[in-house]
């Protein structure tokens, strides 16, 4: 059995659990029915919760609740400090990973850097090590900074582990699966940005996909100046929630017409057909990031807006 996930049985256990919620992210759905015959295995009643799941800023402790459960283990994901009325375990699901054969046949696109800042999401961090000792190895020198659990750890909307020694590192390389916490570092930094990627087993740079969506954050920025009907997103997830009445009185005082529009999780589908000129969102900050393209309507955050 493997050590997080014995760890995660013996909190269920100190949280007396009986009946426990699911939750995981998209990426480890193909393993999730093996994993709730695994939680049954060991005495417990398990109900899965197949809504989508991003983060840890997502506790559906009501939904649980009302499906008599006592506890959620949350998948993939560690604490973000969102409340719950039930307890919550965390199991990070760490992914074991050998990035040394991607360092060394990618290793001369980090050639022209002295010192490298590392960045990783929760299940590489044992990545972070190894990826340590190489760069070494090849005499650079090799950075990381502890914002959350981990060294080097970043969420998608938290990147203080990277932003911090920026102004020491001469690139970052964020290793992970895919481009998500690679984009987000990237668009917050102006030094380059390299991404390991575990999945496709090679270092690229995101300065062509960083380009494209600033143009369209300026675009959406233009176009919000003239905008006559404004809708103000909002999500009731646990650690989303932002209240947005001293917001929609702002942007009264300049003369927009405002609605609030609330929801689970945010998608454009659910707002087609109405009649808004745009959209500032107030739920997860990687809305309009990762699917900018997505939305018809210019979309923009509160940052970008200037609130
Ligand atoms: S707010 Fe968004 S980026 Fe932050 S943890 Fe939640 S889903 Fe991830």
């Amino acid at each position: 059995m493997r050590e997080d996930f014995k760890r995660a049985l013996e909190k269920l256990k100190s949280y007396k659990a009986k009946r426990v919620f699911v939750q995981y992210p998209e990426g480890i759905k193909l393993r999730i029915q093996k994993i709730a015959k695994d939680i049954e295995a060991t005495g417990y009643e398990v109900v899965v919760c197949t809504e989508p799941c991003f983060g840890a800023c997502d506790i559906r402790d009501f939904e649980a609740t009302r499906l008599g459960c006592d506890t959620i283990l949350h998948i993939g994901h560690e604490d973000y400090g969102a409340e719950s009325d039930l307890p919550v375990v965390f199991w990070e699901y760490f992914i074991p990973s050998d990035p040394t054969p991607i360092l060394e046949k990618e290793f001369s696109k980090l050639e022209p850097y002295e010192c490298i800042g590392l960045a990783t999401s929760i299940q590489f961090v044992d990545t972070i090590e190894k990826v340590k000792q190489f760069l070494e190895s090849k005499g650079k020198k090799v950075l990381t900074h502890t914002a959350l659990q981990h060294a080097a750890q970043i969420l998608g909307c938290q990147l203080e582990a990277a932003t911090k020694i920026e102004p020491d590192v001469d690139c970052f390389l964020c290793i992970s699966a895919g481009k998500f916490y690679g984009l987000g570092l990237v668009l917050e930094t102006d030094k380059p940005m390299l991404c390991l990627d575990l999945e496709s087993g090679e270092i690229y740079d995101l300065k062509g996909l960083k380009k494209k969506i600033q143009k369209i954050i300026a675009w959406n920025k233009s176009q919000f100046e003239d905008a006559r009907t404004v809708a103000i997103l909002v999500s009731w997830k646990r650690g989303q929630v932002k209240l947005p009445f001293e917001v929609k009185k702002k942007l009264e005082t300049k003369g927009k017409e405002v609605y609030i529009f609330a929801m689970d999780e945010i998608t454009p589908e659910k707002l087609m057909g109405l009649k808004i000129d745009a959209i500032v969102n107030l739920a997860c900050p990687r809305i309009g990031i990762d699917d900018l393209e997505r939305y018809k309507i210019p979309l923009l955050n509160l940052k970008q807006i200037g609130l």
